[in-house]
């Protein structure tokens, strides 16, 4: 690092919002055509030298520590589809600095994976389940690939991973009858099941007319018992927590639309071809990976971050049921 970088180098924004987490995906390739995140047809690939390395990554990852980035997420595209993959996660869990490094996976990967993940330090996962019911899952998928996600949910589970999150992103007239039965998964399981609206970003196969929002998910779940609130904690992040009355998990409500969390947002993303994004529904973004490849100082680097930030709007302007005009891929960017 160069020196002269001070703690009044920290990321915070217009909003005095302090930004010390790092989304980062890295691989814009996934194993899942799921219907709300991939467009019909063929969508072109990054060349293989358009994808940071993991080296970049990592020098990247310590001038954000610099800069204050306390937390890291590693998501895709389908992170466990890229090689090398455990071994970026154990180098990252041994920088001190860093309070909480997590993985974000469709679980298609997890069984043959889970032990060594576990043993690269990573604790937290999500995993994005959208049905329980294996006919409806490769429906939205694309592939028939429910077994083996619950077998690397259990897996994960019994190897003692903790929290193990569920994400669910709920469409109506796809998966909306499943709510119930996802809420009474949180009842005989240690999961945390997470209800993720649905955004309207890129192309996808489906639309804004498809989004369940959060009021209604609450409803459903409400008839299977009572939901008492369960306090944040740091790594929580947006969700609002709850707990069905005697149940061994959570549930949790991300709703980005019906409720926004901008004024908390503490979010960064970095996609795989190093471009560094201050808000997930918009497209703006800095480039790093010319000044990386080009020679540039970790200053001048860390200026690409704080142009970044510079950036980062109050709040987003999207609102339930509209069109949205971001053009990136949720897959590109890794949600
Ligand atoms: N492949 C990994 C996975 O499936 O978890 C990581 C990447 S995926 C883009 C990250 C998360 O974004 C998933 O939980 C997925 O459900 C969510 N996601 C994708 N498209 C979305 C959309 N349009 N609206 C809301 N969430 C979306």
């Amino acid at each position: 690092m160069d020196k002269g970088m001070t703690p009044s180098d920290e990321l915070v924004d217009c909003e005095k919002r302090h930004l010390n987490y790092l989304r980062i995906s890295i691989t814009d390739r996934c194993n899942l055509r799921c219907l709300y995140c991939v467009p019909e047809g063929r969508i072109p690939k990054l060349a293989h030298d358009q994808v940071l390395s993991y080296e970049e990554i990592l020098r990247l990852v310590k001038i954000g520590i610099r800069l204050g980035i306390r937390k890291v997420r590693i998501t895709g595209g389908e992170p466990l589809v890229r090689k090398g993959v455990v071994e970026l996660l154990g180098r990252l869990t041994r920088i001190r600095e860093l309070e909480d490094v997590s993985l974000t996976t469709n679980g298609v990967l997890l069984a043959s994976n889970a032990q060594r993940i576990f043993d690269a330090g990573i604790r937290r996962i999500n995993i994005s389940l959208d049905s329980l019911d294996r006919k409806k899952y490769s429906q939205i998928t694309g592939y028939d690939h429910f077994d083996q996600v619950w077998t690397g949910i259990q897996r994960a589970r019994d190897i003692g991973f903790g929290p193990i999150k569920i994400n669910v992103v709920a469409m109506r007239g796809i998966n909306d009858d499943e709510i119930v039965n996802f809420g009474r998964l949180s009842i005989d399981h240690p999961f945390h099941i997470r209800f993720i609206e649905y955004m309207p970003i890129g192309n996808s196969r489906t639309h804004s007319r498809d989004q369940t929002l959060t009021p209604e998910i609450q409803e459903k779940i409400a008839t299977i018992g009572d939901l008492s609130p369960v306090e944040n904690s740091n790594h929580d992040g947006p969700a609002r927590r709850y707990r069905i009355s005697g149940a061994q998990g959570e549930i949790g409500f991300i709703s980005a639309l019906s409720h926004h969390f901008c004024s908390h947002c503490n979010r960064l993303r970095l996609t795989a071809d190093g471009k560094l994004r201050a808000c997930l529904l918009s497209d703006h973004h800095e480039p790093l990976k010319e000044m990386l490849r080009n020679g540039g100082s970790d200053e001048q680097l860390a200026e690409i971050f704080h142009a970044a930030v510079r950036q980062k709007a109050a709040k987003h302007q999207f609102r339930p049921n509209g069109v949205t005009n971001v053009k990136a891929q949720m897959q590109g960017i890794g949600g």
